[in-house]
């Protein structure tokens, strides 16, 4: 069952998203050559609980960190540790707040230093394709009209979407019905109606769509190595049009 939010719910998931936002931002001017993945996931932890969040990844089905980084053949999910950033990597960062009783979730993927123009393209193509997705984000479309702008934006430019892992509803809880896949048939699925509150999360590869999950069980890479982006927001649907819950 899809849950249509309140108002109020909707402007208390915003103060989540805001709190999402800002440490994306933190993490974003924070992100250097020579920083350890866990270092930054212990600076962005700190952000959050300053400001009143809880970080809604950590020990979400075991998961031993605060925030997902992911570097250049990552697609998702990758465990901050050791890892240094080095000039030229790509670094996808999940995070994903709780903050009275309400969740949010974004995503962006930055790139440390000057990085080759293949990965500056597939940055701002995931980027436009996020974008193509909340533009459907409208009250009668279906849900996969969502689905279908995504995969022909990032097909167009000759890239592949990820199938094994979708964006979902949102609010009340980190995961809500319903799945929302990154590629797809428009036309389908049920009609959006006002209050739906999701996490949109294109997945993007330079190669081929297939990954693998990493022997530590979470960890997600793509399966030929190619370089892989990722942005999220969390989105509500308002009469008004969409509206984004995770931005500044
Ligand atoms: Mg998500």
């Amino acid at each position: 069952m899809i849950i249509r939010k309140s108002p109020d719910e909707i402007r208390l998931i915003r103060e989540a998203g805001c709190i999402v936002a800002e440490t994306l931002r933190l993490i974003e001017e924070a992100i250097k050559p020579g920083l350890s993945t866990i270092e930054l996931d212990r600076m962005a932890e700190g952000y959050i609980k300053k400001r009143g969040g809880r970080p809604a990844f950590k020990g979400y089905r075991g998961f031993p960190a605060s925030v997902c980084i992911s570097i250049n053949e990552g697609v998702v999910h990758g465990i901050p540790g050791s890892r240094s950033f080095k000039l030229g990597d790509i670094v996808s960062v999940d995070v994903g707040v709780e903050h009275r009783g309400c969740y949010a979730d974004a995503a962006a993927t930055f790139p440390v230093g000057d990085v080759s123009p293949d990965a500056k393209r597939l940055i701002e193509v995931t980027k436009g394709a996020l974008e193509k997705g909340i533009n459907m984000c409208q009250v009668g479309n279906h849900l996969s009209d969502i689905s279908h702008a995504i995969q022909r934006t990032a097909e167009e430019a000759g890239y592949s979407v990820v199938r094994e892992f979708v964006g979902h509803g949102i609010g009340l809880s980190m995961h809500e019905d319903p799945q929302i896949p990154n590629h797809g048939e428009p036309g389908r699925g049920p009609r959006l109606e006002e209050g739906m509150t999701f996490a949109l999360e294109p997945m993007i590869n330079i190669g081929g769509h297939e990954v693998k999950v990493l022997p530590d069980k979470w960890g997600v890479v793509t399966l030929d190595e190619s370089l892989s982006a990722h942005f999220e927001h969390t989105v509500a649907i308002t009469r008004e049009g969409p509206l984004i819950l995770t931005s500044l």
